[in-house]
């Protein structure tokens, strides 16, 4: 049998060549970065609970109508997607300030917005993801117009939908970063959600305590990451009870760290 072929590792995933035409397996490590991979760690189980999640929400997402590119899962860390041409722009939705937000405009962490706000950045590791406006996508054709408008309007559904989804589970869409592909259909492309939506790409908050339960405890060293991974797929009902890593362990976290 003959070792399948890689076709692109990145900071938290790999991507392998699929069973069939058209798909690639996904897989999840554990491997953590933040501020453009100058700081690198590991979350212990964080590939498999982001593959959860990340199943879960984009499944979800599946039955509104958000097209995208997850088929199923296949195991504890891969799934089956579609083969997408990632669409070289991050989108960012923001509802509360935070953030790379707070800091470029001086607006306290934790500020309700007073309207939702998208943003774009250019993927480039080497430019550090620059922040762009629409007219910097259309002038160098990473996007078509139209293209951008099914974006904007798939993002403003995702984020409707997640801080519903969330905020019935105790828990404040802070903020999160989306990725669209390209589904080439013949001579036409479809715009369609692809990579993930997890604690790695979104700031969720505790909506009492405003405990953070997301990437940013490994970013700012608060320690307690794999336990707040573990709190977000519990209270997504994706741990059963009684497993023995499905305990929430926030509260023995702090207890232990003394705060
Ligand atoms: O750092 P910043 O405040 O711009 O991040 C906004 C949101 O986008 C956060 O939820 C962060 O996790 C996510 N993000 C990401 N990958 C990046 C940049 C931001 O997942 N490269």
């Amino acid at each position: 049998m003959s070792r399948r072929r890689l076709v692109y590792e990145g900071k938290a995933k790999i991507l392998y060549e699929g069973p069939e035409p058209g798909t690639l397996i996904q897989y999840f490590k554990d491997d953590a970065t933040a501020f453009n991979a100058q700081k690198k760690g590991t979350i212990s189980g964080k590939g498999v609970l982001n593959n959860r999640i990340s199943e879960h929400i984009f499944t979800l997402l599946g039955t509104i109508g958000i097209p995208t590119h997850f088929i199923r899962r296949l195991n504890m860390r891969e799934q089956l997607i579609r083969q997408v041409e990632i669409v070289p722009i991050e989108v960012v939705v923001r509802n509360v300030a935070a953030g790379t937000l707070s800091t470029r405009l001086g607006i306290e962490e934790g500020t309700q917005l007073p309207r939702t706000i998208i943003e774009y950045y250019y993927k480039d590791d080497a430019l550090n993801d620059p922040m762009i406006a629409d007219e910097h996508i259309a002038a160098f054709g990473w996007a078509t117009r139209e293209e951008m408008d099914d974006i904007a309007d798939m993002a403003i559904r995702v984020n409707d939908f997640l801080c519903g989804l969330f905020a019935g589970i105790g828990i404040r869409l802070v903020d999160f970063k989306l990725e669209f592909g390209r589904l080439w259909e013949n001579d036409f492309a479809r715009i369609i959600l692809a990579d993930e939506i997890s604690p790695d790409g979104c700031r969720l908050w505790d909506m009492t305590t405003n405990e953070k339960l997301d990437k940013d405890r490994f970013r700012r060293d608060l320690g307690g990451e794999a336990e707040a991974y573990q709190e977000v797929a519990r209270r997504l009902g994706l741990l059963k009870e009684g497993e023995p890593n499905a305990v929430l362990d926030m509260a023995e976290h702090r207890q232990k760290r003394g705060k």
